[in-house]
Parts: C-alpha cells; structure tokens; sequence
C-alpha cells in the first residue's frame, strides 16, 4: 500500500507555513516550506498556499491521491464552517476566503480549519506535553498580539465561531485609558504584546518622565527604530523606562495568566509566540510569583508555565494534529 500523508498550514500575519507529513506524524519526516504573507488581493493567501503544497507533492513525488487531508491554521477571526477569515486587522481584507480556493486545486481532500491559538494547542497536546498535562493543557502566545488555546477536561475548547480564548483582549486594567486595537480600554495584549510593548515605551517617551538615555542610544536617538527587542535589551541594561515597560509587561501576563487558571483550573501553561525571543526576562518572574504568593493572581491552585520547544513551528504542528486527530476522532476534539 502506498504511504499516505497528512498536510498542515499555517497562517499568520507575516509567514504563510505549509507542511507535509508521513501519517504517523513523526517530527523527522516533516517537509516544510514557508513564504511571505502576501495582501495583494483577498486570494494571495490561498493561491500561496496551493503554490507551496504543490511544490512540496512535486519534490517529495506524493501525489494528490495520497493525501488524508489539509489542516489549515490561521489567524482569526474565523468562520470554520465557511472557511474564511473575517475582520482580520493584520491580513488586509474584510473577509479572505481560504477553503474554497483551495478545494478548487485539491479537490476531494478533506480540509479542516482551524483558529491559529487553538491548533496551537493541539500541536502542543500531540507533539509536547507530558500525559499527565494533556487534559488540562493551555497555549499562550505572546506575540504582536496576544491569543490563546485551551483543552479543558480532555477537550479543545472551540466556541460557536472557533475563536473561543481570545485571552489577549481580556480587561486587565479596568481603569486604563490606554485604548487597544479592538476599541477596548485595558486589554492584557495593550500592555504585554509586542505592539503594546512598543506603544508603551513610545507614550512614555513623550511624557519625558523617566530616564531612558540606554534604549535611545540602542536606537541611535532614532524612536522610530524601537521594538520590544531593542527596550527588553534596554531593560537588561538598566535603563529605568525600559525596565517600566518590561515590568508592567510580566505584571499584567501575571494577571492574564492568573485569570486563564481562574476560568480554565489547568494543569500547564505552554507559552510561545514572537516576545518569548526574551522568555528569560518574563516568565522567571512569573513562575515566581505563582509559587510564592499565588493567592494575588490565582484562586485555583496555580499552573506550572513552560516555555514551548516547538518555536515557531507550533502553528504548523496544530495544523497536522488536527487531520489527525480529526481522521481518528480522537476524543479531543469529538
Ligand atoms: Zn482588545
């Protein structure tokens, strides 16, 4: 019998991945392929994605037969059931069609769609936890924006849509006036998201309170310069803005973290995402308060946190683990 192969996609703001994988879902007999998210029309994306796939079937020499079906993570908001992509302030478009598109080139082909955080979480589940994490098990990532994924009880949390924890815009300063992307005041990604780091630094800047004579060096006195890499580098140097910035950016993860335990009562969190290229200077802090006064942050007894091994493959890993699981039925996700 010939070998039989399972696809993963995933889709973000700036990489589109595309994955092919032998059913087994072994880590070394994964291909990838990744390019530049394109925003030319409301079809860059799928017509990437199809050009990707097609590579990959070419230079492996797999043919369309031998495939059990397409995962697709992506960015949301979705609408899984339509699979298309609605009100995404990244991506360009008002609605980006994404099944369609690609049933069109691989007709025949199963494609089960998915939210980016909660495939994460399921390429967690499969690829990394430990048995006794798995029924209680969240991802976070901590990325340009903040999002998660959550299997409770042994099952993946999805909603009606499939955008359910959407964690990043949880109010964790009901009192800020600092409004966030999505009209909001006070949400937890507006203070510990990239964007938000960034912003943060900036308004502080201009208030001219604080002195922050080390990052603007590191930016040659050029504002325009400054991320989240250059003011955590800052930070680490002793920079007293910075350190503001970076300090209120593990505060309020410490909040968002506390309430995601309060409503989910889990086991681990898994974090990944973008800002975790400086892991060292905000979970340790965290850890540490969940272990010595948890009661602030916590009701429920406080999860472990651990960093994610799976880097930026996460979202590709989500995406093969839902064909899988999706072909097997497994109790996850039934
Ligand atoms: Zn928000």
């Amino acid at each position: 019998m010939e070998e039989r192969y399972i696809v993963g996609v995933d889709i973000g703001g700036t990489w589109i991945r595309v994955g092919i994988c032998t059913a087994d879902l072994k880590e070394e007999n994964i291909k990838r392929k990744l390019t530049k998210t394109g925003k030319e029309n409301q079809y860059s994306i799928s017509t990437s994605v199809n050009k990707l796939l097609n590579e990959l079937l070419v230079e492996n020499r797999i043919k369309k037969e031998q495939l059990i079906g397409i995962g697709l993570a992506s960015a949301g908001p979705l609408d899984i059931e339509k699979g298309k992509i609605f009100n995404n302030a990244n991506l360009g478009f008002k609605i980006i069609p994404l099944k369609k598109p690609i049933e069109k080139k691989f007709p025949g082909i199963p494609i089960y769609f998915i939210n980016d955080c909660n495939g994460a979480v399921l390429g967690v589940h499969y690829f990394e936890a430990e048995d006794r994490e798995k029924d209680n098990l969240v991802y976070i990532t901590i990325s340009t924006g903040i999002g998660g994924g959550v299997i409770c009880n042994g099952h993946l949390l999805l909603g009606k849509e499939g955008n359910a924890v959407e964690v990043g815009h949880g109010l964790v300063a009901p009192k800020s006036k600092i409004q966030c992307n999505c009209g909001a005041y006070g949400c937890w990604e507006v203070f510990s998201s990239g964007t938000g780091v960034k912003n943060r630094a900036l308004e502080a800047i201009s208030e001219g309170k604080l002195n922050t004579d080390i990052l603007l060096k590191i930016v040659n006195n050029d504002i325009t310069k400054i991320t989240a890499k250059e003011i955590f580098q800052a930070a680490r140097k002793g920079d007293k803005l910075s350190k503001k910035v970076v300090d209120d950016c593990v505060f309020y993860t410490t909040v968002g973290f506390g309430l995601v335990n309060n409503f989910y009562d889990c086991q681990t969190i898994y974090v990944g995402g973008a800002m975790m290229k400086d892991h060292k200077q905000i979970l340790p802090p965290i850890i540490k308060k969940f272990k010595e006064n948890p009661i602030i942050f916590t009701i429920n007894n406080p999860p472990e946190i651990k960093l994610t091994k799976l880097g930026d493959d996460v979202g590709l890993r989500g995406a093969l683990a839902l064909v899988k699981y999706k072909t097997e039925n497994h109790k996850v996700i039934s």
